[in-house]
């Protein structure tokens, strides 16, 4: 029989993730292309983690027939668990196997691996390393690779899917591929395609972005979408993002291919998420991605309809992440960018005005995320004032942004950036990392106090790793906040949380309700006012059989209030 295996090296487009916890569409359909060709083919799934810790799994690929590599993080990303597979280090595992058919797939065989921000990407040796580098759709060159018998010379690494609506048995197929994922079940997210390409391709597009080069909107039936959701779910997973796409706002809209900014259809988009609840009864996250902030304030009628239908569906913490780029005229109109200050004001507006309200596992239900890019034409030192302006005047004006992104351009082959990309970055490295630090400090963090206040208890963190004596544990979902639990806490587990500090970026939280009897020095010490010396007499104390107990050992009576406020648990 034969057997594939797919390494999963982990994507990072502008519309789609595939970093752990996520799951891209990627693996899925691959495997379920491959099954719809030949069902006993036997698809194995591996992730580059999983390799570089060198897991038992790891020796299925010297069993395997063909290698499927999907990679590549075309935007510079933050990862905490799991990062991107590097060329280098796929060459290094791989070229230990003779038998395979190597193929790679996925943005680095499409634009080469991204390093960093401001830096070309690399595709170096690719080709000669690899059997096969498909530019074109992984799933319909994998399909008839198994038809044509793994004749590497028999398939065309070009060809595309013919209409949205082809991937639909391979989407549906591929679900079950997930159940051989590290983090399966509880700690998986499926990121969802409902459609590629970007209205915006009529006019060009924005100058640093791959979105065009798949040309203009191919919208995926509603029934598609469900139907594989409802797959997945089967198959086991909780949490799914509609996230592969460059504006949620804009699925099924009228007049692509005519209109730079086509109408928003609401009635769609109820649908859609109307119908996804109805065959995941248990579903426990459901967020999105991407939004087009110049749709939003062009339609804002429409749009408003469809943010509420999001809420009345989605679960809350959800973020719209509007590609703003700039507020700079000039850099604007040298790289035809979306919207200007007044109309990304009003975007934020639109969005708080609908979605500020909190849900039950303590985020807002929806906020948008800002993203901004450096190193584009036309940029000057006038521009990071423009856009500090812009971020002062959300925060001014009591506003609620739930991520603030400033990166760097990446210039990707067959973009407008990429001769000058590189050279951009470099002439104001200096003005971007001064830029950086005034709103880390002078509008990230006071926006984190804002959104997720001291005392803010957010549920079902989960516990991904330690540093030091931190344990670090995110939520489920777009964006996810990073929370620092001071102490060692199991790993591996979803626990509630207590806010009661905050970074630029990042909070520091206890558990909730605290386990007074149970919990580490460093978790005492973290509660407000408490301190080394309070900590050691609670220490002392222990164990305590009452509330009255644990208050009779601190010398400051509204101290233990406040600290029964943490809804002290005795366990
Ligand atoms: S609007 Fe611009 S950034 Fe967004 S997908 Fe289209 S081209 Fe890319």
């Amino acid at each position: 029989m034969v057997s594939v295996c797919i390494i999963d090296g982990y994507v990072d487009e502008p519309t789609c993730l595939g970093v752990p916890p996520y799951i891209s569409p990627y693996p899925r359909y691959i495997a379920g292309s491959i099954w719809s060709a030949k069902r006993d083919v036997d698809v194995y799934y591996i992730t580059i983690d999983e390799i570089r810790k060198g897991v038992e799994k790891t020796r299925l690929l010297s069993k395997s027939d063909v290698v499927v590599v999907v990679a590549g993080m075309v935007v510079p990303g933050r990862y905490l668990a799991g990062f991107p597979a590097s060329p280098r280090e796929l060459m290094s595992f791989l070229g230990d196997f003779e038998r395979p058919l190597r193929i790679l797939c996925g943005p680095a065989a499409k634009h080469g691996f991204g390093l960093s921000g401001g830096k070309k990407t690399f595709s170096e040796g690719l080709k000669d390393f690899f059997d096969l580098v498909v530019t074109g759709d992984p799933e319909v060159v994998l399909k008839q690779l198994v038809l044509e018998r793994f004749d590497a010379s028999a398939v065309d690494p070009t060809e595309v899917r013919g209409s949205a609506h082809e991937i639909r048995e391979f989407a549906i197929r591929g679900a079950s591929v997930v159940e051989q994922h590290p983090n399966f079940p509880d700690y998986i997210i499926a990121e969802i395609e409902t459609y590629r390409g970007c209205p915006r391709a009529v006019v060009g597009g924005c100058s640093f972005c791959s979105e065009p080069l798949k040309g203009l909107p191919d919208f995926r039936p509603i029934e598609d979408i469900v139907d594989e959701v409802a797959s997945l779910y089967k198959a086991g997973v909780r949490h799914f993002r509609l996230g592969n796409q460059p504006c949620v706002f804009s699925y099924m809209s009228e007049g692509v291919g005519e209109l730079e900014f086509p109408k928003p259809n609401p009635d769609a988009l109820e649908k859609l998420f109307s119908g996804i609840r109805a065959v995941t009864p248990g579903i426990k996250t459901l967020h999105i991605d991407n939004a087009n902030p110049g749709v939003i304030t062009r339609y804002p009628e429409e749009c408003r309809s469809i943010a509420k239908s999001i809420i009345r569906y989605h679960t809350p913490g959800d973020v719209a992440a509007f590609g703003i780029e700039s507020i700079d005229p000039e850099v604007i109109k040298r790289n035809n960018l979306k919207v200007g200050f007044d109309d990304a004001v009003e975007a934020v507006r639109l969005i708080n005005e609908v979605g500020r309200g909190r849900g039950y596992n303590g985020l807002p239900e929806l906020l948008p995320g800002l993203n901004l890019v450096f190193g584009l034409k036309g940029e000057s030192k006038k521009t990071f004032e423009y856009d500090y302006d812009f971020l002062k005047r959300l925060f001014d004006e009591d506003l609620l942004v739930r991520r603030i992104n400033l990166r760097q351009v990446m210039p990707l082959p067959g973009t407008r950036m990429y001769e000058v990309g590189e050279r951009l970055v470099k002439k104001h490295k200096v003005f971007f990392k001064r830029f950086k630090r005034l709103v880390r400090e002078n509008i990230d963090r006071p926006m984190l106090r804002r959104v997720v206040p001291v005392g803010t208890v957010l549920r079902d963190v989960y516990t991904e790793l330690y540093r030091g004596n931190t344990t670090f544990a995110r939520q489920i979902g777009s964006y996810p906040l990073l929370v620092g639990v001071p102490g060692r806490f199991s790993l591996g587990r979803f626990m509630d949380v207590k806010v009661v500090d905050h970074g630029y970026r990042s909070l520091t939280a206890v558990p909730y309700p605290l386990p007074v009897n149970s919990v580490p020095r460093e978790t005492l010490e973290a509660l407000p006012g408490v301190g080394k010396k309070r900590a050691l007499r609670i220490l002392q104390g222990r164990p305590f059989s009452s509330e009255q107990e644990v208050l009779s050992v601190l010398d400051d009576p509204l101290l233990g209030e406040k600290l029964l406020e943490f809804g002290v648990s005795l366990d």
